[in-house]
């Protein structure tokens, strides 16, 4: 659906993030028809550029990032057009703001405008106190905050108090781009338009739930900045337990932001709050060492980091979670991701119960739902059927009903970036993460992080290109589960 006019300020526009990911999603949204002519993408940032030097820059973005097939010399020139720079300090109050000022004091009082902070979070009080400061938060603002929000519970309420002191919640914009993926979307739907799903949905018909978020790449880059983080930081305090919370809560009463959010909000109030002490017995963490990835040598952790380095960082982690309700007591969630693993996949596997008694020579595997949320997005139901291949008998195989979206519908599947960043103009907030979601996610996971710095659990180690420390098989294997990969 098209959407009014809007200005879309970025702050952290010579980034790595705006240059790959919001650029691109801007442009696509554009050459779908869904920006206005006369709306503005506004970069800033502290480097002294032109508008034209940064519309050079986001065109190499551009060229770079969006598939060479849906590059069309005279769109791109088009979108350039809305494209607009201001150099300022967004931590600082000083006389810089008026590059912003001076583009933003000509539109309409009433115009749409997006503030999207691609910076530092440290940064984003200090950014929205100058906004208000400069009388440019108005009432047709919105601000949209890139992860990570905080590194713990106090940060995480520090920066959120910053922020909430100059914008109300409900003009608040979390991003998790998770939310974004289609398939995750798909999620809802495969739930709540499905009734043939919704009806085996509890503990009487499922035995666990699996969901993995596996990468084969290493930090690249970024190693600086993950070795603050880790993988249950950046991972599972935000996009795993988003997930979680998608496959767990009740049916809302319709997609309202806030019904749908208050329904997740009571998954993650349930979940089995993790005593320090017992860390060690639900919670693995891993780090990799030198291995093989796809035939290729891969080097370790540490050699990633750089020559002398030494880090306690986990790379991997597996997590047993709980939830206390009618609907899942007795079913474990066990949420797991990590990096430089043996194939990239995100997926959410559903392991149903065996048949009460088997009539069969060999008793039958009990059914999966497969949800893949990327890549090879679709849904997979394995189960079992006669082996024609042994006509004598009445011997079981294992098949699966198999939708590969891909093939079903044909389309390019968006980049999450382009529905989320639409979505904080149209103001729906239902695929963004409201503040008690981010507490309660992170009250969840703080007796982890605190055990871990203490180390009061070991850090096991896992050879690059495997699917992680053994560990991790024995926390399955203690309920007599086991990860999908190791199920044949
Ligand atoms: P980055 O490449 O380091 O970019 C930081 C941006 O902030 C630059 O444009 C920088 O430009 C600007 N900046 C720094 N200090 C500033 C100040 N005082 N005032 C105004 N602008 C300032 O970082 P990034 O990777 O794009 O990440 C940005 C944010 O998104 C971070 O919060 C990160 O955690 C999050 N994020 C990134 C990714 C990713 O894939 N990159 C994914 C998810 C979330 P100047 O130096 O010119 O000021």
């Amino acid at each position: 659906t098209p959407v009014d006019v809007f200005d879309y300020v970025v702050f952290g526009a010579t980034g790595d993030l705006t240059m790959r990911k919001l650029l691109p999603a801007l442009f696509y949204r554009f050459r779908d028809g869904q920006v206005p002519a006369e709306s503005r993408i506004i970069g800033t940032a502290r480097s002294k550029l032109s508008t034209e030097e940064y519309r050079g820059r986001a065109r190499d973005a551009l060229t770079s990032f969006v598939r060479p097939q849906d590059q069309d010399g005279g769109q791109i020139d088009a979108f350039l057009d809305l494209v607009h720079y201001a150099s300022l300090n967004g931590a600082e109050a000083d006389s810089t703001w008026s590059n912003l000022t001076d583009l933003l004091d000509h539109a309409p009082a009433d115009r749409i405008r997006v503030y999207y902070l691609a910076t530092a979070p440290n940064l984003y009080g200090a950014i929205c106190e100058n906004l208000h400061n400069h009388s440019l938060v108005t009432d047709a603002s919105r601000v949209v905050l890139e992860k990570p929000i905080g590194v713990d519970l106090d940060t995480a309420n520090a920066i959120n108090d910053g922020v909430g002191r100059f914008f109300p919640e409900n003009h608040i914009f979390r991003i998790d781009h998770y939310l974004g993926k289609e398939t995750v979307q798909a999620l809802i739907a495969l739930r709540f338009a499905n009734p043939v799903f919704e009806r085996l949905w509890s503990s009487d018909a499922i035995d666990y739930v699996q969901i993995t978020a596996a990468e084969t790449v290493g930090v690249e880059g970024r190693a600086g900045y993950y070795d603050t983080s880790g993988a249950l930081r950046d991972m599972i305090q935000n996009h795993l337990l988003q997930v979680l919370t998608l496959v767990a809560m009740e049916p809302p009463g319709s997609l309202d932001a806030d019904l749908l959010r208050n329904e997740k909000l009571k998954v993650l109030h349930a979940l089995k709050p993790i005593a320090r002490e017992n860390v060690a017995q639900v919670a693995v963490r891993g780090q990799y060492v030198r291995g093989d990835v796809n035939g290729q040598t891969a080097p370790g952790y540490l050699e990633d980091l750089g020559e002398g380095k030494t880090s306690s960082t986990e790379t991997y982690v597996a997590l047993k979670a709980e939830i206390q309700n009618w609907r899942w007591a007795g079913v474990p969630f066990y949420l797991r991701s990590g990096k430089r693993l043996r194939d990239k996949v995100s997926e959410v596997v559903i392991q149903f119960k065996s048949a009460p008694w088997s009539i069969f020579p060999a008793a039958p595997r009990a059914n999966r739902l497969i949800i893949r949320i990327q890549p090879n997005e679709g849904v997979m139901l394995a189960v079992s059927t006669k082996d024609p291949a042994k006509p004598d008998s009445l011997t079981l195989r294992e098949a699966d009903i198999d939708i590969s979206f891909g093939k079903a519908f044909a389309t390019r599947y968006p980049d999450a970036y382009e529905r989320l960043l639409l979505d904080a103009v149209r103001g729906d907030p239902v695929l963004f993460i409201r503040r008690d979601e981010v507490e309660a996610a992170w009250r969840f996971v703080m007796p982890v992080l605190e055990a871990w710095s203490a180390d009061q659990a070991p850090l096991e180690s896992y050879p690059a290109g495997s699917w992680g420390p053994k560990a991790a098989q024995d926390l399955l294997a203690a309920s007599g589960h086991a990860w999908h990969e190791d199920q044949g």
